[in-house]
C-alpha cells in the first residue's frame, strides 16, 4: 500500500515537472515564430508576405499599422525568465534610420526632455472603450549611439502636440538605451494605461499595458497566438 502511494506521488511529481516545463518552454520560446524572425532578419526580401505595411488597417480595427516589417515579438513574449514583453516589435528589415514610423491613431504627442528614441501619444478617448484615456508608446527611433531619428518637428521637450493618424514620427532605429549596444533595427510599440489622473503609467511594466490585438485586428497576444506571424488578413500558416 505504502509502495503504491509512493509510486503515485513520484508519477504525479514527474507529471507536474513535465507540465511546468511544457508551459515554461511554450511561453518563453515560440519556435515557429522565432525561426521566421531569424529568417526574416537574414533575408527580408525573400519573405515580403510575412510583413505588415505602414498605413494598412486590418478589418474594423481602429489603429493603422505604424510601420513596415515583420512583427517578430508580440505582447507577452518572454526574452528571459521573469520578463514579459509589454508591446510589439516590428522589424523593418532595413538599415537603421530608413524605415519610416507613422502615428497609428490621432492623439497628442509628448516627448520628454531626456527621450532620445521615444515618444508617447495620448488618446483621450479609447476607440475600443469610449470614455477611457490611453497612450501609445513608440521607441527605438535612434541610432546605436542615441542620435535621434524622430523628425525635427518633435524635438525633445515637445508637449501635447495634436497629430493625425499617419503623421510621420521618425524612423526605426537600433538604440537600446545604452550607447554602442545596438538592438536589431525595429520599432517597439505599446498601448499604455492611464493612471486615472491624466498621466501614463510606467510603460516598462506589462501590467501597465493593454493587449494591442484588438487595436490592430491582429493576433498580438502570446497567450492566444498559436505561434503564427501576425499579418493582415489573418491567414493560416503551416
Ligand atoms: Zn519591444
Amino acid at each position: 500500500m505504502m509502495k503504491t502511494m509512493k509510486t503515485i506521488l513520484i508519477l504525479a511529481g514527474i507529471g507536474l515537472v513535465l507540465l511546468f516545463g511544457y508551459y515554461f518552454a511554450r511561453n518563453l520560446f515560440r519556435p515557429a515564430r522565432y525561426l521566421k524572425f531569424i529568417e526574416w532578419m537574414r533575408d527580408p526580401q525573400a519573405h515580403a508576405d510575412w510583413a505588415i505595411t505602414a498605413g494598412e488597417q486590418c478589418g474594423d480595427a481602429p489603429f493603422t499599422m505604424p510601420t513596415d516589417g515583420l512583427v517578430g515579438f508580440i505582447w507577452g513574449d518572454s526574452f528571459r525568465i521573469g520578463h514579459s514583453h509589454q508591446g510589439i516589435d516590428i522589424f523593418g528589415g532595413t538599415e537603421s534610420g530608413l524605415t519610416p514610423v507613422y502615428a497609428a491613431y490621432d492623439g497628442y504627442l509628448t516627448r520628454q526632455d531626456s527621450w532620445k528614441s521615444s515618444l508617447i501619444i495620448r488618446i483621450p478617448d479609447d476607440p475600443l472603450q469610449p470614455g477611457r484615456q490611453i497612450w501609445t508608446y513608440y521607441t527605438h527611433m535612434a541610432d546605436e549611439n542615441g542620435n535621434s531619428y524622430i523628425t525635427a518637428e518633435f524635438p525633445a521637450g515637445t508637449k501635447e502636440v495634436f497629430i493625425k493618424a499617419g503623421t510621420l514620427l521618425g524612423y526605426q532605429g537600433n538604440y537600446s538605451g545604452t550607447p554602442n549596444h545596438p538592438v536589431g533595427v525595429h520599432l517597439h510599440f505599446s498601448v499604455v494605461k492611464d493612471n486615472g489622473k491624466g498621466n501614463f503609467l510606467n510603460e516598462l511594466d506589462k501590467s501597465n499595458t493593454l493587449d494591442p490585438s484588438p487595436y490592430f485586428g491582429l493576433p498580438l497576444n502570446s497567450q492566444t497566438n498559436n505561434d503564427i506571424v501576425p499579418v493582415c488578413p489573418i491567414t493560416e500558416q503551416p
